[in-house]
C-alpha cells in the first residue's frame, strides 16, 4: 500500500464518520460501500484532493457528482438487501452507480452525454465494475429490455417523475428522485404496492437537470 492510498483510506473514513454516520445514516450495506469506493479516482486529477470533502464537485460537461452525504441518503432510502437489479438515471462520474454495485446484484445505468458516458464506462472497466451495465441515450425512457427494476434512482431533477421509471419498476419496488424547478428541488421517494403508488418527500435538494423527452427540454433556461 502507498502513501497515497493510506492517505485516502484515511480521508474516505473521515468522510464516512463525519458526514455520513454522524448526521444520522445506520445502513450498513451504505456504510460499508462508501467505505469502499475510492470516491476520489471518481474526479478530476486537478479536483482530487477535495474528493472527500462535504460538497458537490464538477465533473466536466456542465455536470457535477453529488454531496456525499445525499449520495448515501439516497442509497439508504432504497432499502436494498443484496440481490436486486438497479437502474439509474444520469451515470455522470459512475460514483453512485459503484456506491450501488457494492450492494446489489447488477446495476444498470444510462447517461445522455457522451463524454461522459465513454469516460466513465471506461473507468468502471478499468476498475473491474462487472456488475454495473452501461447505456448511452435518453435515460427518461427507462430501459424496456432489461426491466422490471427492484430499484431506480434518477440522480438530476425533473418537474415530475418519468411514466416509464414508474411502469419500469416492480411491485414492491422503490424509486427516488429530484422533483421540481430547475434549480431547487424536493427529493421524493415513491413506493410502488398492489394498492397503488405512495410517495414521501425526504426533503430539499438541488440537483441538475434530467433532460430528455420525459424531463426538461434541451433549450429551457434557468428560472
Ligand atoms: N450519479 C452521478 C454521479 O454519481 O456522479 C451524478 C451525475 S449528475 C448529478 C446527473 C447526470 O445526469 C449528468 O451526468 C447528466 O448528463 C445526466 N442526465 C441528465 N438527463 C439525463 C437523461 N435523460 N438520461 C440520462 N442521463 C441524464
Amino acid at each position: 500500500m502507498n502513501i497515497d492510498s493510506i492517505k485516502y483510506d484515511r480521508w474516505r473514513n473521515n468522510m464516512v464518520d463525519q458526514q455520513i454516520v454522524a448526521r444520522g445514516i445506520t445502513d450498513p450495506a451504505t456504510i460499508d460501500a462508501m467505505r469502499t469506493i475510492p470516491r476520489h479516482l471518481f474526479v478530476s486529477e486537478a479536483l482530487i484532493d477535495n474528493a472527500y470533502g462535504d460538497h458537490p464537485l464538477p465533473i466536466g460537461e456542465g455536470q457535477t457528482i453529488s454531496q456525499p452525504y445525499i449520495i448515501a441518503e439516497m442509497t439508504q432510502a432504497l432499502n436494498l438487501k443484496g440481490g436486486e437489479r438497479v437502474l439509474e438515471i444520469g451515470t455522470g462520474s459512475g460514483y453512485q452507480a459503484a456506491i450501488l454495485s457494492q450492494i446489489v446484484f447488477r446495476v444498470y445505468t444510462i447517461e445522455r452525454n457522451n463524454n461522459l458516458f465513454l469516460r466513465t464506462r471506461k473507468l468502471f472497466d478499468n476498475l473491474k465494475y462487472h456488475n454495473i451495465v452501461t447505456r448511452y441515450g435518453d435515460g427518461t425512457q427507462g430501459w424496456v429490455s432489461e426491466s422490471p427494476f427492484d430499484a431506480v434512482i434518477v440522480t438530476a431533477g425533473g418537474e415530475k417523475i418519468p411514466q416509464p421509471l414508474i411502469d419500469q419498476l416492480t411491485v414492491g419496488g422503490r424509486l427516488i428522485m429530484p422533483v421540481g424547478g430547475h434549480l431547487i428541488q424536493e427529493l421524493l421517494l415513491v413506493e410502488k404496492r398492489k394498492t397503488g403508488i405512495f410517495t414521501t418527500s425526504m426533503g430539499g435538494c438541488r440537483f441538475v437537470k434530467l433532460i430528455g423527452r420525459h424531463g426538461w427540454k434541451e433549450e429551457e433556461k434557468d428560472q
